[in-house]
C-alpha cells in the first residue's frame, strides 16, 4: 500500500516530463509497433461500432485548474489534455489512442479518491490541460486545424476508456522508447498487469533527439551529485563512479552504484536530468558522458511508437491494445466507481 503514493508520485514525476514535450515537440514526427490484445488476437476487428454503443453519456468531472475549481464535461476536458499532451501534428489514429489513454487516466485518478475525486491540471500532480486561450497562444494560426484535429480525436472515442477487472486502468504514457517500453515494476516498484513491457518499434529520423548524449566536466559532476548527495560527492574522485549496473530486459538501467550508493535508473535519470533511463556512459577525461535513447519514463504506451502505428495503418483499438495488453475498451458508464490499490 506504501508504495501506491509513491509510485504515483513517480508516475507523476515522470508524466510531467511527457506533459511538457508537447512545447518542445509542435513539429511532432513518431512512430512505433504492436503486440495485440485479447480481442484483436481472437480476430474481433475493433472499428469503432459507433451504432452499438451506448451514447456517450454526459459525465461531469470537477476540474481543479489555476482559474479555480470547476464543473466540466469529461469530453471537454479530455480536449484540453490531449492538446497538452501530444503535438497536434500528429497522425488522427496515434491522437485518439491518446485520448483513450487520457480518458482512462483520468478516470483512474479520480476513482482513486485524489483531490476528493476531482482532478487537477497541474502536469506535475494529475494531467496537463490548455484552457482554450492557452491553445489559441500555443498554435496560433494553426488553431483552427489542430482544434479541429484534437475535437475529432476526442469525439470518435467519446466515452470509451481501458479497463481491467471492470476498473479504468492506470493509463501511463511516455514520449518514446528505444525498441521496448518499460515493465511499471521497473519504475514503479510495483508490477501491474497491464504496464509490460512490449516491443515498440519506433524511427529514430522521426523522433527528435532519438538518441541524446550529455556531458559533464569533473566540476558538473561533483555539483550534480553533490546537489543529490553531499557525502556521496566526497566519493566521485575515489574508486569507481559508478559500479554493479543492473539493465532490464528492456535495456533501461534498473540500478546502479554512484559513488558505491545504490540508486535505481529513475533516481540517476533526476541527479543528471537524464532523458530516459536507457543510457549508458563513458568516461571523458575526468569526466562523463551519457548516451540516452528514447524519452520518458518508458512504461505504457510510447506516443511516437503510438504514431508510427497509425502511420502503418493500425487503429487506435490496435494501438491502445498493444501498449496495454489484457485490458478491454469499454464505455465509461460501466467503470467500477473506485479503484483498488495498486
Ligand atoms: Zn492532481
Amino acid at each position: 500500500m506504501k508504495n501506491l503514493g509513491k509510485m504515483f508520485v513517480l508516475a507523476l514525476l515522470q508524466v510531467g516530463v511527457i506533459i511538457s514535450l508537447p512545447l518542445f515537440m509542435e513539429k511532432g514526427e513518431d512512430i512505433s509497433p504492436a503486440l495485440p490484445s485479447a480481442a484483436v488476437m481472437a480476430g474481433e476487428k475493433t472499428e469503432p461500432q459507433r451504432s452499438e454503443l451506448p451514447q456517450a453519456e454526459t459525465t461531469t468531472i470537477r476540474l481543479l485548474s489555476a482559474e479555480g475549481e470547476r464543473e466540466t464535461e469529461l469530453e471537454e476536458y479530455l480536449f484540453g489534455v490531449v492538446a497538452a499532451e501530444m503535438p497536434a501534428s500528429f497522425e488522427d489514429e496515434a491522437l485518439k489512442a491518446q485520448a483513450v489513454a487520457a480518458r482512462s487516466y483520468a478516470m483512474h485518478r479520480i476513482a482513486s479518491g485524489i483531490h476528493n475525486g476531482a482532478i487537477c491540471s497541474d502536469y506535475s500532480c494529475c494531467q496537463a490541460w490548455l484552457s482554450e486561450d492557452e491553445l489559441k497562444e500555443k498554435w496560433g494560426a494553426y488553431y483552427e486545424i489542430y482544434s479541429d484535429k484534437i475535437r475529432s480525436a476526442v469525439n470518435e472515442t467519446a466515452g470509451q476508456c481501458l479497463a481491467y477487472g471492470g476498473e479504468a486502468i492506470l493509463a501511463a504514457f511516455h514520449s518514446s522508447s528505444g525498441g521496448k517500453t518499460e515493465s511499471s515494476e521497473n519504475v514503479f516498484g510495483q508490477a501491474v498487469p497491464y504496464l509490460v513491457s512490449v516491443e515498440s518499434r519506433e524511427d529514430p529520423e522521426a523522433v527528435p533527439d532519438y538518441v541524446s548524449s550529455v556531458e559533464f566536466t569533473e566540476d558538473e559532476l561533483y555539483a550534480a551529485i553533490a546537489a543529490w548527495d553531499s557525502e556521496a560527492a566526497v566519493r566521485v574522485s575515489e574508486g569507481a563512479l559508478f559500479s554493479e549496473a543492473v539493465f532490464s530486459t528492456s535495456g533501461r538501467l534498473i540500478s546502479v552504484k554512484l559513488c558505491g550508493e545504490e540508486v535505481s535508473g529513475s533516481v540517476l535519470r533526476k541527479i543528471f536530468a537524464l532523458r530516459s533511463a536507457d543510457v549508458s556512459w563513458e568516461r571523458v577525461g575526468n569526466g562523463i558522458r551519457f548516451i540516452v535513447t528514447g524519452y520518458g519514463h518508458g512504461v505504457g504506451m510510447s506516443q511516437y511508437g503510438a504514431n508510427n502505428m497509425a502511420k502503418q495503418g493500425m487503429g487506435w483499438q490496435e494501438i491502445v491494445y498493444h501498449y496495454y495488453p489484457g485490458t478491454n475498451i469499454v464505455p465509461v458508464s460501466s467503470l467500477e466507481e473506485s479503484v483498488a490499490a495498486l
